[in-house]
């Protein structure tokens, strides 16, 4: 059947159609601006943002993959993690299109969908496969056999903030616009790598191998950004931004790469909203060729939250013949990544 997906958890709404792996159309609307003045995310302008286009992007998935309503055979949604009440909205919407066409709903955790968002553009996941997911809300280091029906194993996470947090983050002490992460990018392509030696947290012999830590980096631009300043000396954001990101693509491809070789895994796959930056790619992909590791990263437009990659986790459930979502499903802003497919009962 063809797949419907649809995403709500933070400021994108997204919706995909998938059929057995194949992406047949998707949009994104993205509130994204109107949160600007406010540096981050505000919770109820999200909500708001997700009424008001979670049917125009289904309209436009359908009329990009030239299908109608009445193609839908499946809905897949995300019920977290997330923001609760953007998460409301996408699974109210979901369960208003499953309920009147009559066809399946699959609850879907977020960063499943990230996982499989790389399976639209490079086929199956090979099994096992290490995932390295990072975003603006996780990183982590994962171990993924069949993603539809094994447990996800977590070899690590960050123990602090998030790479994309902490890309968020300086940017905003280094005055560049939001969202940070792409900014920095932009900034850093005109600056010098070397320039600042920012610290490379965790990576000592003694430091867990796979855990992450931020904070510190983060502390760390901020106090170079703060002495700057205070010394009268203009700012070179570009230098700052081009060695914050060279420590965040290091300490990333290195903890990455010695997972792999460590389990014996000869995949490595790079996903979420960081996996668009520029100098991560490049590094990871250097660092596997030379590890003979083969890497994949899904295109930019897939990296960063999306309904297609929702459709396609939910795809990869109904050709596992897995249990639908009973309709009373709720969501779980908090849900912990143990498997793809999320059905917490309602009230739980
Ligand atoms: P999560 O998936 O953990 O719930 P999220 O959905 O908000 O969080 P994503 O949409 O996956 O996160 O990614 C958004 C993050 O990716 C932001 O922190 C953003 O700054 C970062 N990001 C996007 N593009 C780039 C880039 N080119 N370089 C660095 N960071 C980037
Ligand atoms: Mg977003
Ligand atoms: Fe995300």
């Amino acid at each position: 059947p063809v797949v419907l997906g649809i995403e709500s958890s933070c400021d994108e709404t997204g919706a995909g159609l998938v059929q057995d792996g194949v992406l047949l159309g998707h949009a994104v609307a993205s509130s994204m601006d109107e949160h600007a003045r406010f540096g981050g995310v505000v919770p109820e302008i999200a909500a708001r943002a997700h009424v008001h286009a979670a049917a125009p992007v289904v309209r436009a998935a359908l009329a990009e993959a030239g299908l109608e309503m009445a193609d839908i055979g499946a809905v897949a949604v995300t019920t977290g993690p997330g923001l609760s009440g953007a998460l409301q909205v996408g699974v109210a919407a979901a369960k208003g299109f499953a309920y009147s066409l009559g066809v399946p709903l699959y609850g879907v955790h977020h960063l499943a969908g990230h996982v499989a968002a790389d399976t639209l553009e490079h086929g199956p996941l090979p099994d096992p496969c290490m995932v390295l997911i990072v975003s603006g809300g996780h990183t982590s280091l994962l171990l993924v056999r069949d993603l539809a029906r094994d447990p996800i194993v977590h070899l690590g996470d960050t123990l602090d903030d998030a790479a994309g947090e902490c890309f968020d983050k300086v940017a905003r002490v280094f005055g560049l616009p939001y969202p940070g992460g792409p900014a920095v990018d932009r900034a850093a392509r005109t600056g010098d790598p070397r320039a600042v030696a920012f610290p490379r947290p965790l990576t000592g012999p003694r430091d867990d191998k796979y855990a992450f830590s931020f904070s510190g980096l983060k502390t760390a631009a901020a106090r170079w950004a703060e002495q700057h300043r205070a010394s009268g000396r203009p700012l070179p954001v570009e230098d700052g931004a081009a060695s914050l990101q060279e420590a965040v693509a290091d300490v990333l491809t290195k903890k990455a790469v010695a997972a792999c070789r460590d389990h014996g895994v000869d995949t490595l796959v790079v996903v979420g909203g960081v996996a668009a930056n520029s100098r991560v790619r490049e590094m990871a992909q250097q660092r596997c060729d030379a590890a003979g590791i083969t890497l994949r990263v899904p295109p930019l437009r897939l990296c960063t939250d999306n309904g297609a990659m929702i459709a396609a986790v939910g795809d990869l459930l109904v050709r596992a013949g897995a249990e639908p979502a009973p309709l009373d499903v709720s969501i779980d802003p908090s849900a912990p990544l143990e498997y793809a497919a999320l059905h917490p009962v309602n009230g739980t």
